[in-house]
């Protein structure tokens, strides 16, 4: 039995722009500026509720402050996004939709998300890419902050779903930041690195994955190597 966590922005999918242009309509008029900055904030690999968190302190909130207004920010920013949305924004990336669909098939392989978007706009992305339905749970940006605490927690929600205890190399997490990688260390994860995102192979191999992969497009070595 293997529970295979994929993450979405940079591995299933690139989208466009989508959530800054959301983050930047949302967070300006809450915070009654113009426009906001972005300079100098790291998107990859991180949770909504960090990256949201260091927008508002970007643009002159104190950490109290941010720290207060965090909620309202989150809810503000997936119903900017939510509004805003429109499937063409995403683009799956290379045989991601394939990948997804075959493994669905195995019956010792259970699928689910593992990724720093809110539940709400990881679902509304995977969908967009004609996904819905093959993540029945997931780990999301808004049940913690950290992404090393999303593993045991898709861990845990894995078992309340189809009662199997997931350990170690049989919890496999595929993502394209080095924060994929790092995440699942404390579980001993079987990690698949893919640098179909802002990090090349160069800068992934150094966190040491268990497997790195240029895409998601070599579904019969993906499926020797993890499955
Ligand atoms: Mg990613």
């Amino acid at each position: 039995m293997k529970l295979l966590l994929f993450d979405i922005d940079g591995t299933l999918l690139v989208s466009n722009g989508a959530g800054r242009r959301a983050m930047n309509k949302s967070l300006s008029s809450m915070m009654g500026i113009d426009t906001i900055t972005l300079k100098g904030i790291d998107f990859g690999g991180r949770t909504d509720q960090q990256i949201i968190f260091d927008i508002l302190m970007a643009n002159g909130m104190s950490t109290e402050e941010a720290k207060d207004a965090l909620p309202d920010a989150l809810d503000a920013y997936i119903a900017a996004f939510t509004n805003a949305f429109e499937p063409h924004f995403v683009t799956a990336l290379e045989g991601a939709v394939e990948l997804v669909k075959t493994l669905a098939d195995y019956e010792h392989i259970q699928l689910a998300l593992l990724t720093g978007n809110v539940e709400k706009t990881a679902y509304i992305k995977v969908d967009a890419i004609g996904l819905n339905g093959y993540f029945p749970f997931g780990a999301f940006g808004n049940d913690f902050s950290e992404r090393s605490m999303l593993p045991q927690l898709a861990v845990d929600r894995a078992l309340e779903f189809n009662g199997h205890s997931y350990k170690e190399k049989d919890i496999v997490i595929i993502g394209d930041t080095k924060h994929d990688i790092l995440c699942g260390k404390a579980l001993n994860v079987f990690s698949v690195a893919v640098s179909t995102g802002h990090y090349k192979s160069g800068d992934l191999s150094q966190y040491d994955p268990d497997i790195l992969m240029d895409d998601l497009s070599n579904m019969d070595k993906f499926i020797e190597l993890v499955v």
